[in-house]
Formats: C-alpha cells, structure tokens, sequence
C-alpha cells in the first residue's frame, strides 16, 4: 500500500514537471533590475540570465557574441525598452520577430511615462524608481509570462501578488523617508537624469549633470550651469552612481568650492544597475532602499 501511495507521488510529480518548463528554458534579461523581477515571478522554474551586472552602463553597453548567441537560444527575453538599452534595439526588433521577447516600458500604461529630456518625442526609460510603477510593470510581465508559461499561470500568480506586497512596503518607506525632509532639502543632483520618476513618485526635484542617457558627454557650460544652481540654492549633498563615472560629479564639487560653497558627495547611489549579487543592494528591493536612506541621510538635517 505504502509502495503504491509513493508510486503516486512520483507520477503526479512527474505529471507535474512535465508541465512545467524545463529548467534548461531560459529567460535572458537586459538589467539586474528586470532579472529579480523575473525570478521573483518564476522561481525555481527558469534559469534568469542577466547581461548587464553591477556597474554596468546600460545606454553605453554593447552585445557581445556571447550576449547574442545566449538571446538566440532564449526561451523568452525581457528588456527594458524606451532605448534604455539604445545600441541594443536593433538586435531586440530582429529577435522579436520570431520570439517572446517583452519590453517592460511598452507594458505600463503610457500615460504613467515621462518625456525624455533627450530626445522629442521619446519617453523615460527610468521607470524602476518609482516602486509603484515599477509594480504595475511586474504585473504586466507576470500576464505576459503566464502567457508564454500556461502551466505556470497559478504559481506566476501567487508569486506576483506575494512580490507585489514587498513592493508596497517599499514603496510606503520611501514615502515615509522623504517625508522627514523640509522643503528646501528636496533637491537630489546626480550624474544623469536618471531619477525623475523617483522625485515624481517621492516629492523630490531632480537634476542631473548629464541627460536621460549617458552617450552624451557633458560640456564645462552643463557644470557651470549645475554649480549656479546648487550655490543658489545652498544645497548640501550631491551623488554619484555606481553605473557612471564619477569624474563628472567631481567637477561640480570642485566647482562649488571655487565658488565658495561646500557641497559634499552624498555617497554612490544604484541608479541603471544594482549593487554585487549578494550585497543587500544586489536586489531591487534592497537597492531602492539603500538608495533612499542614503538620499535622506545626507539631505536632511
Ligand atoms: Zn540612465
């Protein structure tokens, strides 16, 4: 009896993980970012493969030999859209033809996207920093994959809601950290524009040295204009990101102190790409928050 029962166990497992896709599927994704949120809805059940890992650029970076033949043998392939990934588009548009592949900025409601200061006519693609959107973006993708993994639809599901929950506990800290901060403290500068969706979301006016993308350089006339700008307004901290060079940040700081006004570095903050795999910050979650207290620390009294 005992032997029959254990005979039954093993063909309804079997049943089941034949249903299920096999662990060789892979589901290559572009950013750190976008892989947690992958493997968050997948679990055990995919191999998440991300090509861009900690302080890599993602406007700069470019497909290596490698990166493709990995996309061509993808189960499915997730990236971020909105020319996040601007040297990337062309390979994205050909695998699309006969592949799943899903942009997480075509997904959310375009009416939640910024312009790009950049380009006309183009959006943001910095939609991660405000974790709200961000949740509403795992949630398209989680109808997407679900999609392309029928089986899967309930485990995605159970998966999603459970994920989205931490996402809504992150989003109320950071509401509650920049809620600390007097008027005249909400002004964040970095290296680029990447965080406007982060002062929409979390009351806080943004300016970058560079624009949405890092491909162009900045020019003596964005520093001086930056250092104008954080004398007059007397502002305490600026921040460099993990993903670009520092060198850009530097200028300003020694150009403030030409001016006579002090302006500290911040700290490095995760802005295009997350921190080492088994850092805290190697999360999304753990990043946002790392980035928020960071932010707050060194803006507020
Ligand atoms: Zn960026």
């Amino acid at each position: 009896m005992r032997k029959l029962v254990l005979g039954l166990c093993a063909l309804a497992l079997a049943a089941c993980s034949s249903s299920e896709p096999a662990k060789s599927e892979t589901i290559v994704c572009t950013t750190g970012m976008i892989g947690d949120a992958v493997q968050q809805l997948m679990g055990k059940n995919a191999n998440v493969k991300v090509l861009m890992g900690p302080g890599v650029d993602p406007h700069l970076y470019k497909a290596t030999q490698g990166d493709i033949a990995a996309l061509t043998d993808a189960s499915a392939i997730v990236y971020n859209g909105l020319h996040l990934e601007g040297k990337m588009t062309d390979i994205f548009e050909k695998l699309a033809r006969n592949k799943i592949t899903i942009a997480m900025g075509d997904i959310v409601a375009a009416k939640r996207l910024l312009n790009s200061t950049d380009f006309d006519g183009a959006e943001d693609p910095h939609i991660w920093f405000d974790v709200e959107l961000w949740s509403e973006a795992v949630e398209r993708l989680a109808e997407n994959l679900a999609n392309k993994f029928p089986e899967q639809v309930d485990s995605i599901g159970i998966r999603m809601l459970a994920y989205q929950l931490k996402l809504k506990a992150v989003h109320n800290f950071c509401l509650n950290q920049t809620a600390s901060l007097d008027s005249n403290e909400r002004i964040m500068i970095t290296a680029h524009d990447a965080f406007k969706y982060f002062g929409r979301a979390y009351g806080l006016e943004v300016r970058g040295l560079q624009g949405i993308s890092t491909t162009a350089e900045f020019g003596l006339a964005d520093v001086s204009d930056l250092v104008n700008y954080i004398v007059e307004n007397k502002v305490k901290a600026i921040f460099t990101e993990s993903s670009v060079s520092s060198k850009s940040i530097e200028a300003v700081i020694e150009g403030c102190a030409q001016r006579g006004h002090e302006v500290k570095l911040g700290g490095e903050l995760f802005s295009d790409a997350m921190g080492a795999k088994d850092s805290p910050e190697g999360t999304y979650i753990g990043m946002v928050m790392y980035n928020m207290t960071t932010i707050v620390k060194a803006l507020g009294k």
